[in-house]
């Protein structure tokens, strides 16, 4: 097994309760992959990478159950802060009474035109039912929905000035993406793999209900706890070499002979790998690229802005931060995350430590000015991991979806392929992940 990420481990975990050798080969120095628990202040961890999950989740929910961990809601009580205008200039923090350029709303409703947005999200809806979500590439009209990129797509579809303000930042809260670097198949796909628009969207009833109790980092350490010295850390995969006989996985360390592979890694790092023979078709295209997230943590004594009715949430127009929302643990200490997404995670990342939290911290500011300066202040940069190369997901660019999706899942000889980009349902999630990790199971037991 390559990848001790979720996929790599439910995989692996699988295999040994049929009796199965399986040895899991992982380059990081810990387990967990794109999920990862920080330590927020002495002893309380946040999650870094995946966090939330909902009712439609059910393999993550049965692993939760199985691994005895427990969720909790994520909290949405209060008013939304928005700073919609891109234009605004940097004005220095004032406290809200006095006016800043962000609006205060209740619920998550942006303050922009509302049959504008009504507009944008039917047509989207439209794209997403049409969609064929087991095998997108043969969706009617496919060929030509993925050459379109989503920025293409707004072009033709979004008149009003809100719908073409919200929409990208819509796509950078969902899938971390710009809308040049999706295509229009991709992004359809996307929405209908999570359950729908309304779905992947929602806290309450949707796929940001809830979190699990001390970080989703647990599922992993859990399950590598259970495989023990099966799961190798420091063990980057350089090159995979099958012959008739049998599959060789070289790392830096060593050679490891065996009847199967299985690469649980994103499209771009399976094909950053050496194979022999090659793979008829790689798992990557030119267009593919990673997802851009940079994840933000913004630490206080406790989560000061509901005592001032605010729910922590916010979307922004302008940079850094395009979102914030509360993911405080239990009791104690107050966190809000952000999320850098999109192009701005290119230039975020490239900021040194102190630049960015200068700007991270003159954005909170602004947003809310009833806050302290917060006592801690974390960055996890995903984009420039090299193990990861940014997240949440892979982005199928124009063209990969019909080039790339119908060998998905198709074996190349003795290599099988897992990770939250081989599933078909819940694509790039958690759930995703888990699915594709039992799907490989089940192959190599019929291989036997
Ligand atoms: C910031 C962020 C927010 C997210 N939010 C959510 C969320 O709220 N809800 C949700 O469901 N999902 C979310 N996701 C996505 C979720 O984390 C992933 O879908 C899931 O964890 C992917 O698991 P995986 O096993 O497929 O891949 P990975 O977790 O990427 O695992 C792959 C593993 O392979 C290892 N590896 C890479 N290259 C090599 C090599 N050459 N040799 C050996 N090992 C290698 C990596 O180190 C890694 O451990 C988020 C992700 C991030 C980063």
């Amino acid at each position: 097994m390559v990848g001790a990420g979720l996929a790599g481990l439910t995989a692996a975990d699988g295999l040994a309760a049929h009796g199965i050798d399986v040895t899991v080969l992982e380059a990081r120095d810990r387990v967990g992959g794109r999920t990862h628990g920080i330590e927020a202040s002495p002893g309380t961890r946040v999650d870094a990478g995946a966090a939330y999950l909902g009712d439609k989740h059910t393999e993550l929910h049965a692993l939760i159950t199985e691994l005895g961990l427990k969720t909790v809601p994520t909290t949405m009580l209060g008013a939304s802060r928005f700073a919609l205008d891109p234009t605004a200039d940097d004005a220095p923090a004032a406290p809200a009474s006095k006016g800043t350029t962000a609006a205060t709303r209740d619920g998550r409703f942006p303050p922009l035109d509302a049959v504008a947005l009504g507009d944008l999200f039917e047509r989207l809806a439209e794209l997403t039912a049409a969609v064929r979500p087991e095998a997108p590439w043969l969706t009617p009209d496919a060929e030509r929905l993925d050459t379109l990129t989503a920025a293409d797509w707004a072009e033709q579809h979004l008149t009003h000035p809100d719908a073409r303000l919200f929409f990208p930042l819509f796509l950078g809260e969902m899938c971390a993406a710009d809308p040049a670097d999706v295509s229009v198949l991709h992004l359809a796909f996307y929405l209908r793999s999570g359950g729908g628009l309304r779905y992947l969207n929602a806290f309450a009833g949707g796929a940001q209900q809830d979190r699990i109790d001390g970080g989703a980092h647990q599922l992993c350490e859990r399950l590598a706890e259970r495989l023990g010295d099966r799961v190798r850390l420091g063990e980057a995969v350089r090159a995979v070499h099958q012959d008739d006989h049998a599959v060789t996985v070289h790392t830096g360390r060593g050679a490891y002979r065996a009847d199967v592979a299985v690469l649980a890694l994103p499209p771009l790092l399976a094909d950053a790998i050496a194979h022999e023979p090659a793979p008829p078709v790689p798992r990557a295209g030119e267009r593919t690229a990673g997802g851009c997230a940079v994840k933000v943590h913004l630490v206080y004594p406790a989560p000061l802005w509901r005592d001032h009715g605010l729910s922590g949430w916010s979307v922004n127009a302008r940079g850094p931060l395009l979102s914030t929302v509360d993911d405080s643990p239990g009791s104690g200490i107050g966190v809000l995350t952000g999320f850098v997404t999109g192009a701005e995670a290119h230039r975020f990342g490239a900021l040194t430590p102190e630049q960015q939290r200068a700007e991270a911290l003159a954005q909170a500011a602004r947003l809310f000015p009833m806050l302290p300066e917060p006592t801690g202040f974390h960055v996890t940069d995903w984009l420039n991991d090299p193990y990861s190369q940014g997240c949440y997901a892979a982005l199928l660019g124009p063209g990969d979806w019909v080039r790339l999706g119908p060998t998905l899942t198709a074996p190349h000889r003795r290599v099988h392929w897992a990770g939250t980009e081989t599933s078909t349902a819940f694509f790039g999630l958690m759930e995703g992940a888990i699915r594709s990790g039992r799907r490989v199971v089940a192959e190599i037991l019929d291989r036997a």
